[in-house]
C-alpha cells in the first residue's frame, strides 16, 4: 500500500449503503460516474477529475456505532490511523453517531469525521460542541450524491496525507531519521492508555551514550554526527533482530544530543526490558569507524517501566532518565532499574555539587599522601596524592563519591587543577627540605584528559612548583584511554615530552587490552586492589596477579601492587617479583604533616643504619 492511500472508515448500518461507499471509493471515478455527472463535474467542479484519478483508497465498514469504534481502536492498535470516518447519525436501535464520534475522537484527534444526517435528525451546533475540535467534524446531507463523498473523502484524505507529511517533518529528526521528542511523547500517551486498559506493562528505556560531548569537542561535530546516525543504526538493528512480542510496536527515538529513547509498550515482565537492554550493549561491543577514527562507543540505559515506577509520561522518562545517571555513576557502559531510592540519592549529589562550587575558595580540599615502596630496596620510592573533601554541611566526603558528581558537573577541571598544583608543590617542598621522594603520583580524571589544554596544565604545575616533572606521575585509568585511543596516544606522548611519567591506576578492571596498551606510552600498571584481596588465599588469585606481573614486566612496565593489606598478601607479591606495593600493610594514606613526619623518620632511620 501506497503512503498516498487514503484510509477510510464507513460505520452505516444499512448493507446498500456501506456497499455503495465501497464501490464508489474502490474504482477509478470515470467508470461509475455516469455523463450527466462527468458533465456535471466539468461545468462545475473542474478540481474533481484531477484529484481523484489518481487516488487509493482502503475502506472498511462497520455497521453499528459500537463495530466503528472498535474498528478505529483496531486500528490505532496496528500502528495505524484512519484518514476519515463516515458515521451515519442514526443507526437504531444502538447508539448514535454522535455517540461514536466523541468516543472516536477521545482515542484519535487527528482523524477527520464525517457525521451524515438527515436534516432533521441532529442539531450539527450541539455536536460540534459535544465533540472539539469543530474544524475536524464535518456534515453530509442527506439524501446526497454519489460524486459528493467521493470528493468529500479525497479532499479529506489529501489534507490528512499532507498533515501526515507536515508531522514527518515535525516529528522526525533530520539527522538520524528517528522519531523525535514530541512524537515519542505522542506515542507513550497512545501506548500508556493502552498498557492501562489492558492491565499491561511498558518499558522506557532511556539511552545516553558515555563521553560524547567530549568526543564531540575534541574530534569535531562532523565527527559527533556520524557517531549518532552510527548508534541510530545500532539501536534499529537491534530492534529489528528482535524476535518476540517485546519488540512489537517499540518506537524509538533521538531525544535531543546523544540522548536516545526505546519505548517497549508490550513487556510481559519488567526482565524483559533488561533482555533488550543487554543487547543494546552488546551491539556497542564493537568500535565504531567514524571518518578515520576507531571509536569505543559505549551507552549508559536507564530502565523505568509503567506502572510500577510512574503511572504518566513525566514520571516514567525522569525516572529512565535517572537511573540512566546512576548507570553512568556506577561506571558508565551499563544499565540500572529505577528504584525509589535513587530520588534521595540524586538529591544528595545535587547538594554536593552545589556545595563542591565553593569549595576551593573555602579551602575545604586538602591531600592525603600514602607511601609506595619498592620490593627490592624496600625503600619508598613515591607516595600517591589522595583528594580529601570535609564540608560544613556534607562532613568527610569519600572521593568515590564526591569525584563522579565533580567528573558530571565540569567542576573535576578546576579541583583537577588545585590537586596538581597542591600535590607538586609539596613534592616540591619535600624535596627542597632534604625528605626522600623519587616519586609523586596525582590521579587524573578522564574529564581531565579530555581538556585541550591539559598538557599546558600539567607544565604549568610543575613549572609554577619548580618541581622536576620527572618526579611527576599521572595515574590514569584504562577506560579513559580506551575511550578515545588516538587521542590518548598524542596526549600521553606530549605528557611523555614534558618527562613526566604515566601510570594505569586500577588496572584489571576496565576494558585491559594489552594490545592497545602496548601501544601507549606508559611507564607503570597499578594492579586493582580487587586482585590483591584474594591472593594469600586463592590460588587462582595469584595465577592472576602473577600473569598480569610477568606481561607487564615483558612489556617493560613495572607493576605496583595496590591495596596490600597483610603479611600474606606481601609474601605472595614478593614471591612473584612485584616491583612495589601500595596499601594498608606499608602504611595509610596521611596528612600533610603527618606524612612528613614518616618521611623524616624513614631518614633518620636509614642514617642510622649508616
Ligand atoms: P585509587 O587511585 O585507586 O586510590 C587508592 C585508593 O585505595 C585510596 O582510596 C586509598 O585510600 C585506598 N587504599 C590504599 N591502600 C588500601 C588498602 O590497603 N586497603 C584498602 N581497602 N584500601 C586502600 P581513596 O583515597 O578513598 O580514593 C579512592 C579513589 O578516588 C582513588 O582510587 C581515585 O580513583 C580517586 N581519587 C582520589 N583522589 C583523587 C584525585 O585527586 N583526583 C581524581 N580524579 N581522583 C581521585
Ligand atoms: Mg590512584
Ligand atoms: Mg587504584
Amino acid at each position: 500500500m501506497s503512503d498516498d492511500t487514503i484510509r477510510v472508515l464507513v460505520v452505516d448500518d444499512e448493507r446498500p449503503i456501506r456497499e455503495a461507499y465501497r464501490e464508489l471509493l474502490s474504482a477509478p471515478p470515470t467508470a461509475k460516474l455516469t455523463e450527466a455527472e462527468l458533465l456535471r463535474a466539468r461545468l462545475f467542479d473542474r478540481e474533481s477529475r484531477k484529484p481523484t484519478a489518481a487516488t487509493d483508497f482502503e475502506v472498511h465498514t462497520a455497521e453499528s456505532a459500537e463495530g466503528g469504534v472498535n474498528a478505529v481502536r483496531a486500528k490505532l492498535e496496528s500502528g495505524e490511523s484512519f484518514d476519515v470516518v463516515f458515521l451515519d447519525m442514526r443507526m437504531p436501535p444502538g447508539p448514535d453517531g454522535a455517540w461514536a464520534a466523541s468516543a472516536i475522537r477521545a482515542m484519535d484527534p487527528n482523524v477527520d469525521i464525517v457525521i451524515v444526517t438527515a436534516y432533521s435528525d441532529a442539531d450539527p451546533g450541539e455536536i460540534s460542541a459535544r465533540i472539539p475540535p469543530a474544524e475536524k467534524l464535518f456534515y453530509l446531507h442527506k439524501p446526497f450524491h454519489a460524486h459528493e463523498v467521493r470528493q468529500l473523502a479525497v479532499a479529506l484524505g489529501r489534507k490528512a496525507r499532507a498533515e501526515a507529511r507536515m508531522r514527518r517533518l515535525a516529528y522526525f529528526d533530520p539527522l538520524t531519521g528517528l522519531a523525535n521528542r514530541e512524537l515519542v511523547r505522542e506515542h507513550m500517551s497512545k501506548a500508556l492508555a493502552l498498557a492501562k486498559r489492558h492491565g499491561r506493562r511498558l518499558a522506557v528505556l532511556f539511552i545516553d551514550l558515555d563521553n560524547f560531548k567530549r568526543i564531540n569537542d575534541t574530534l569535531g561535530h562532523s565527527v559527533g554526527d556520524e557517531i549518532l546516525k552510527a548508534t541510530a543504526q545500532r539501536l534499529r538493528d537491534v530492534v529489528r533482530e528482535g524476535d518476540t512480542v517485546t519488540y512489537m510496536a517499540s518506537q524509538l527515538a533521538r531525544m535531543g544530543g546523544d540522548e536516545f529513547l526505546l519505548l517497549l509498550p508490550e513487556i510481559a515482565e519488567t526482565k524483559d526490558a533488561a533482555i533488550v537492554a543487554r543487547r543494546i550493549m552488546r551491539a556497542h561491543g564493537t568500535p565504531l569507524q567514524a571518518g578515520r577514527h576507531e571509536l569505543f562507543i559505549t551507552p549508559s540505559i536507564g530502565i523505568a517501566v509503567y506502572p510500577d515506577d510512574g503511572e504518566d509520561i513525566e514520571t516514567l522518562l525522569r525516572n529512565a532518565d535517572l537511573a540512566m545517571y546512576f548507570a553512568k555513576r556506577t561506571g558508565r557502559s551499563t544499565f540500572q532499574h529505577y528504584d525509589a531510592s535513587m530520588n534521595a540519592t540524586a538529591l544528595k549529589h545535587l547538594t554536593m555539587e552545589n556545595q563542591l562550587r565553593g569549595a576551593i575558595d573555602r579551602g575545604e580540599f586538602s591531600l592525603h599522601y600514602q607511601p609506595q615502596t619498592d620490593l627490592k630496596t624496600g625503600r619508598i620510592c613515591g607516595m600517591e596524592a589522595l583528594l580529601r573533601w570535609s564540608n560544613a554541611e556534607l562532613g568527610d566526603v569519600p572521593p568515590l563519591e564526591f569525584i563522579p558528581v565533580a567528573e558530571e558537573s565540569g567542576l573535576i577541571n578546576a579541583i583537577g587543577d588545585w590537586v596538581l598544583h597542591a600535590a607538586c608543590a609539596q613534592a616540591s617542598a619535600w624535596l627542597h627540605a632534604g625528605l626522600p621522594l623519587e616519586r609523586m603520583a596525582v590521579n587524573v580524571s578522564a574529564v581531565q584528559l579530555g581538556q585541550p589544554d591539559f598538557v599546558d596544565r600539567v607544565a604549568h604545575a610543575c613549572q609554577q612548583s619548580g618541581l622536576d616533572p620527572s618526579v611527576l606521575e599521572l595515574e590514569l585509568t584504562e577506560s579513559a584511554l580506551i575511550a578515545n585511543l588516538d587521542r590518548a596516544r598524542e596526549t600521553l606522548d606530549r605528557i611523555k615530552a614534558l618527562k613526566v611519567q604515566i601510570a594505569i591506576d586500577d588496572f584489571g578492571v576496565g576494558y585491559s587490552n594489552m594490545n592497545h596498551l602496548k601501544e601507549l606510552s606508559v611507564d607503570r600498571l597499578k594492579m586493582d586492589r580487587s586482585f590483591i584481596s584474594g591472593i594469600a588465599k586463592h590460588e587462582r588469585d595469584r595465577a592472576v596477579s602473577s600473569a598480569i606481573i610477568s606481561i607487564a614486566q615483558g612489556m617493560k612496565l613495572r607493576v605496583t601492587a595496590e591495596g596490600v593489606e597483610d603479611c600474606e598478601q606481601f609474601d605472595v607479591l614478593i614471591s612473584q617479583h612485584c616491583d612495589e606495593i601500595q596499601g594498608y600493610y606499608i602504611a595509610r594514606p596521611m596528612a600533610a604533616a603527618e606524612a612528613e613526619a614518616y618521611l623524616r623518620t624513614l631518614v633518620r632511620a636509614r642514617r642510622a643504619a649508616g
